[in-house]
């Protein structure tokens, strides 16, 4: 049983993210940059079995490109990939004949399951494999090795930064108390102060934000503790 995957998606960097991860997965891919691309290759590639869509694209929007191979095909399963902040683009992309959607940022386990249950729903589908990396651009977080990159570059941090981070990450978008941070990090057992954990943040914003004294990753939730993200 074939089990071909487009892959719309115009950042490069996710695109092949995306795509290393699925052939990982046993699956074939074909990749597309822009909506017209895509449109393209499926007329080729009447055979693909499921189409990840990103939604923003250079030269039209992935709910059109979904609109579009719809029309002629009511088989295939497609997937929109989201962002976090955009909701409503579930809703919309669901309306446009999208089965299942994706937010970003995305584990390729996370992917590669919701694939393997649309293939599974068309016929085909195997096991998947779970890589143990969390992307969240421009970090890569791989859980096995406990390693970070940014841009393809490693970022050289303790175990206790690392595990941070990785709580953190894990719960991107929320915030995380002080508290939580240290049980989490440092274990229930431990009784040092609170401080410890800003003492930390600190030395990991000078590691991984483009500008520390104005973080963008590792946002301070006053009172409260901290937050991956917006
Ligand atoms: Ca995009």
């Amino acid at each position: 049983m074939s089990r071909r995957v487009l892959v719309l998606e115009d950042e490069t960097n996710i695109r092949s993210f995306i795509v290393i991860n699925l052939k990982r997965a046993g699956y074939e891919t074909i990749e597309a940059g822009t909506g017209q691309e895509a449109l393209d290759q499926l007329r080729r590639n009447p055979d693909i079995n499921v189409a990840l869509l990103d939604v923003m694209l250079p030269d039209t929007d992935g709910f059109e490109v979904c609109r579009r191979i719809r029309a002629s095909n009511k088989t295939i399963g497609i997937i929109m990939l989201t962002a976090l902040t955009q909701e409503m683009d579930k809703v919309t992309g669901l309306m446009t004949g999208a089965d299942d959607y994706v937010t970003k940022p995305f584990s390729p386990a996370e992917l590669t399951a919701r694939i393997d249950a649309l293939c599974r729903r068309t016929g085909g589908g195997e096991p998947t494999v779970d890589t143990g990396e969390i992307y969240y651009s421009p970090f890569l977080l791989n859980t096995r090795n406990r390693t970070l990159e940014k841009n393809g570059q490693r970022v050289k941090l303790t175990q206790v930064e690392y595990s941070i981070v990785q709580f953190l990450m894990e719960n991107a978008g929320k915030a995380m108390s002080r508290e939580e941070i240290l049980d989490v990090v440092w274990g229930k057992e431990y009784f040092g102060e609170l401080k410890i954990v800003d003492v930390n943040i600190r030395r990991l914003r000078i590691k991984i934000e483009d500008d520390p004294t104005n973080p963008t990753y590792i946002n301070t939730v006053w009172g409260y503790g901290y937050k991956w993200g917006a």
